[in-house]
């Protein structure tokens, strides 16, 4: 817990317990029937206290509210950007003339293109940047690829149902408001307390079924809606369930991911990069999930689109050659142990992060250390972006490590991507289950003599002791580990029999010598065939987004100052739309520079508005900077214009014929706005007004 949080919590519980005492001294006076003067400083005393109090009151509901105010103002902004975003299209609920569906959203005009300008980026910074291989896969999956990864059987939440109605609730979002709510609204808990709810916030994702349904039950959380009592938690599996082809035989699901997509396509992939690793995939596509309670707007949603990487290594080198472009960088970094101890993220180099085993390995560390660029290029606040491991129990059993990247937004800290060490996991599930063998082999220089293990069931005494199970069992020696055999040698050879747990049967069977032989012989190998490890980066492209609007978004005064006016502050990169174009006056001379510009930035590339409407300069300029579109041009002579820089609201005069080149390098990054400041006439707002050159 925050050390202010804390000792507020304490100055408050000692202020009451002196406001109590002092109550009391008031009453005994006036049961003594004490002087006026006496019982008034008593009451003068009693009431300085209350006013100590409901100070120390204000001050801690601050810092539960975030420190950044209050969450009604956290409220207020969240309000003002959505509104915004709503009435200018950047997004519209899907199906809204029927009164709409939870959790789908459609994305308007600007919307559209600042989706397309993000993944435009996204694969300019990682798929061009690695040579990455890039797929397109069906959303449509048979049930077998998503049997093999595990997400029939696991991809679930626990979810709750209302005990009377049957309305279903997540259950740790239960209990997550619940603790919030305690923590912010209710000021008499003891420190002890906080401190309690404080852990179970911060270990929410590691807490089993039982524990989730313990906490429910301890905290006697009912169904907010009704309060009615509910049920123990269960599973609830988030895939969208069809069938492929008329006859509905063939089982299929919406996919939950695009990464399944990848690992299929691996044995040709592999192939394609001229059977050489490390090499990454990549795709970009909607992914569907029945969320249980979808809230937060675009933050939680049934169809979204993701983009993801898995790139490839072998298991025994996960260094990486370009490491060292990014472990100077320092950023917040939360490792599990200071979650588990209620410490906040602290800033880290990554390199030293690397180095003490704080990131499992290199590879790891590389893709945080580009996920961090781009999310930070792309206009996200750095001080509002951390990275956080996944507590132990948070994390697949399979992984190695796992970080998310999470973006602070109204809501809170949101994940918005997740970058994984899998292991070799997914390949070698889809092996098993397809029989295809999904691996690499490292070829040798020279052949090398390699000891290898050779386990061979004798089928006639395994026949005879197991009858129909004996498929199970010869299977089952076939594939011990290394450390698994020579075990079971030593217990054939000491007591002659060795009690082995075949996993396909349930149960375990007593293995006689004589059934099995197991050795080690010395071989000649020209390759090391093995699965390669995955390392993962999974992007949500709509939390990312929704992030930028409002990390972008900000009010200021019109220029009478009667009004406050929305600005979107997207770096140009991202920006809709790059720059409007429009006539000072209307006057047939400057409509036709205007129209002039507009065509040499089509010619160019540039996408822009030409506004003819005759409004205000400051109404259009209003418009166009509620859309986030960085730059304004003015036909206001025959020779040059003006261009408007939005934040800034600065002025520079360029010639016609350089105008759409010079905006083209704005916008693509080859200049900065202070490059063409210095190289051209210009003119500074005088107090942040408009005032044309
Ligand atoms: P996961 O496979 O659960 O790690 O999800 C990968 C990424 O998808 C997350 O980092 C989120 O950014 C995004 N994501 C997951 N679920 C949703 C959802 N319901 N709505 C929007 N984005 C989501």
């Amino acid at each position: 817990m925050a050390a202010s949080d804390e000792s507020l919590r304490k100055a408050l519980i000692d202020k009451q317990l002196a406001v109590d005492s002092q109550g009391n001294v008031v009453r005994a006076l006036k049961a003594d029937k004490a002087s006026k003067l006496e019982i008034d400083a008593a009451i003068d005393a009693l009431n300085h206290l209350k006013l100590e109090k409901s100070s120390i009151e204000k001050e801690l509901q601050a810092a539960v509210s975030g420190g950044d105010g209050n969450a009604v103002t956290r409220e207020a902004f969240r309000q003002a950007v959505v509104n915004t975003l709503e009435r200018r299209l950047f997004y519209i609920p899907s199906f809204k003339i029927y009164r709409g569906v939870a959790g789908l959203y459609d994305y308007g005009p600007p919307g559209c293109a600042v989706k397309a300008n993000v993944l435009s980026f996204w694969r300019q910074h990682f798929v061009l940047e690695e040579n990455m291989l890039e797929v397109d896969c069906p959303c449509v999956t048979p049930e077998v690829v998503l049997k093999a990864s595990g997400h029939v059987d696991k991809f679930t939440d626990l979810m709750v149902k209302d005990l009377k109605t049957g309305t279903c609730y997540r259950a740790d979002h239960l209990l997550k408001d619940f603790c919030n709510e305690k923590l912010q609204k209710d000021l008499t808990i003891s420190t002890e307390k906080a401190a309690e709810f404080k852990l179970v916030l911060a270990t929410l994702d590691d807490l089993s079924s039982e524990e989730l349904g313990a906490k429910i039950k301890e905290y006697g959380i009912v169904a907010p809606d009704t309060k009615n009592p509910l049920s123990d938690p269960y599973p609830f599996n988030l895939m969208f369930q069809t069938s492929i082809g008329p006859s509905g035989t063939i089982a299929g699901f919406m996919r939950p991911e695009t990464a399944q997509g990848i690992f299929v396509n691996f044995k040709d992939l592999y192939y394609y990069n001229g059977n050489r690793l490390p090499f990454a995939a990549a795709q970009i596509g909607q992914a569907f999930r029945n969320e249980i309670s979808p809230r937060q707007g675009l933050l939680r949603v049934r169809e979204f689109t993701l983009a993801e990487i898995e790139h490839f290594v072998d298991p025994e080198d996960k260094s990486h050659p370009k490491f060292s472009e990014v472990s100077h960088l320092e950023f917040l970094m939360f490792p599990r142990e200071q979650q588990m101890s209620g410490q906040s993220a602290t800033k880290t180099c990554l390199g030293e992060a690397v180095a003490m085993g704080t990131v499992n390995n290199e590879t790891l560390g590389y893709f945080i250390g580009r996920v961090y660029l781009f999310l930070t290029h792309l206009g996200i606040d750095k001080d509002r972006l951390r990275f956080r491991q996944h507590l132990a129990n948070e994390m697949a059993h399979y992984a190695a490590d796992c970080w998310d990247a999470e973006i602070e937004c109204s809501y809170g800290w949101i994940e918005c991507v997740g970058i994984a060490d899998r292991s070799a996991y997914d390949l070698r599930a889809h092996t098993e289950k397809s029989g295809v063998a999904l691996v690499a082999a490292e070829k040798f220089a020279q052949p090398r003599e390699v000891e290898k293990l050779v386990i061979t069931p004798i089928k006639k005494e395994i026949g005879l002791a197991f009858k129909g199970s004996q498929k199970m069992v010869i299977e089952a020696l076939e594939a011990m580990t290394e450390e698994e055999a020579m075990k079971m040698k030593s217990s054939l050879e000491s007591k002659g029999e060795d009690e082995f747990l075949v996993c396909t049967l349930g149960k375990t069977v007593t293995i006689k010598d004589g059934m099995v032989k197991i050795s080690k012989e010395k071989k000649k190998e020209h390759q090391r065939v093995f699965t390669p490890s995955v390392i993962e980066p999974s992007f949500g492209i709509g939390r990312i987004i929704y992030c930028l609007y409002e990390h972008s978004f900000y009010k200021r005064p019109s220029k009478d100052g009667d009004e406050q006016l929305n600005v979107f502050s997207f770096p140009p990169l991202v920006a809709p739309i790059k720059c409007t174009v429009f006539p000072l006056i209307q006057k047939p001379e400057y409509e036709a520079v205007a129209q002039r510009i507009s065509k040499l930035l089509t010619a160019a590339g540039v996408s822009h508005i030409i506004d003819m409407s005759g409004n205000t300069i400051g109404k259009r300029y209003a418009r166009t900077d509620e859309l986030g579109v960085p730059f304004a041009i003015t036909a206001d002579s025959e020779t040059d214009v003006t261009i408007r820089e939005r934040d800034s609201k600065d002025q520079v005069r360029i010639i016609i014929s350089q105008v759409a080149s010079i905006v083209k390098d704005l916008t693509e990054g080859h200049k900065t706005w202070a490059d063409v400041w210095s190289a051209y006439p210009h003119h500074t707002s005088v107090n942040g007004e408009d005032n044309d050159l």
